[in-house]
């Protein structure tokens, strides 16, 4: 069989939640840029590195007009089944790029998201109670959609890549200190 002649690609991918390239999906009141995160894409950009959008959950479940919500009460079997849809077409994806041995370099999601949080989530204490005055804290789980997805991953046998979690929860820091961070792991993960 004739060889297949090389382009110019790198044959690095990251994947990234949906809200990174279109703001208008955040929850109100959580979008910290007007359309998208630009320094996440200069960022990859600068390294040569492709993008896959995620889908967003919440857009998708529960429309543009959502309350904040919380991990406790996204967490639920058919908000489950939902994510694991949408996960299993990323799946896909990393799938595809296993068998041609293409680097998918990371998956980037948004910490204190309930459904895209990795390291942190939020979590409502009274959840299931008067919903006035929700008593909101971060916890250390991660959240349904990050959770199903890496489930995906490991039922289909394929080495997970490495997640990293924008803490876009987190206003004391600016989004130039939050893309630093950033920048520092991807450039440790490309050397
Ligand atoms: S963090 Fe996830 S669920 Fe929330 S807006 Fe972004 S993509 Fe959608």
């Amino acid at each position: 069989m004739p060889q297949r002649n090389e382009d110019d690609r790198s044959k690095k991918i990251v994947f990234v939640s949906n809200c990174l390239l279109n703001a208008s999906n955040k929850v109100q009141e959580f979008a910290r840029y007007p359309g998208m995160f630009t320094q996440v894409v200069q960022t990859l950009d600068k390294y040569g590195v492709g993008l896959i959008q995620m889908p967003c959950p919440e857009v998708l479940h529960m429309g543009c007009q959502r309350w904040w919500h919380s991990r406790n009460l996204y967490d639920n079997a058919g908000f489950r089944h939902f994510c694991r849809t949408l996960a299993e077409q990323m799946v896909d994806y990393m799938e595809n790029y296993a068998i041609v041995g293409y680097d998918v370099v990371a998956v980037l999601v948004c910490d204190g998201s309930p459904t895209c949080g990795l390291t942190v989530s939020s979590y409502y204490e009274n959840g299931g109670g008067h919903p006035a005055e929700p008593v909101r804290s971060l916890r250390k789980q991660p959240g349904i959609y990050t959770e199903e997805l890496l489930k995906a991953i490991q039922a289909r046998g394929i080495q997970a890549p490495p997640m990293y979690g924008l803490l876009m929860d987190d206003r004391e820091k600016t989004n130039e200190q939050i893309i630093a961070e950033f920048d520092e792991f991807i450039r440790g993960r490309l050397s």
